[in-house]
């Protein structure tokens, strides 16, 4: 991956934190994976009153590439590049439901860009760092073999 691509996810992440709809928090918070087959797919929270049933914006992220992948079978469903971009100047992490969603879909050397609203980059780190000794698809698997 070119640096301009990271410019460009982080520009597609800050384009959605403007889009969030975040009127309970204010916390407005915008995400961006790119897939192993160099697709990428933007997200934005999307809160209501009930709060804990609000969406984070890695989770509508991870939504709109279920739904918007090209292809199942080459890489579509597959996280190599994670951006959040918080509203503020806050290292703004993904939470832990978010880490947890990820770990459904991201490699385990996944890069994580965590960036200021600016979009500068204030936290570089691989996925496995983010959720070390992870719980994931192949443990499942060890009980129900496909
Ligand atoms: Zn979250």
């Amino acid at each position: 991956m070119t640096s301009n691509d990271i410019q460009q996810m982080i520009k597609r992440a800050i384009q959605a934190k403007d889009s969030a709809y975040a009127p309970y928090s204010n916390h407005p918070v915008g995400a961006c994976i790119m897939t192993e087959n160099g697709q990428i797919f933007a997200g934005a929270n999307v809160e209501n009153a009930a709060y804990p049933l609000s969406r984070c914006a890695e989770s509508t992220a991870i939504g709109n590439m279920v739904l918007g992948g090209s292809d199942k079978d080459d890489g579509a469903r597959i996280i190599t590049k994670i951006v959040v971009v918080g509203p503020g100047y806050e290292a703004c992490t993904p939470c832990g439901g978010c880490r947890q969603s990820l770990r459904e879909f991201a490699s385990s050397e996944a890069i994580v860009y965590v960036c200021d609203k600016d979009g500068k980059v204030m936290l570089e780190t691989d996925f496995s760092a983010l959720l070390p000794h992870s719980f994931g698809p192949d443990n499942v698997k060890e009980v129900n073999p496909q």
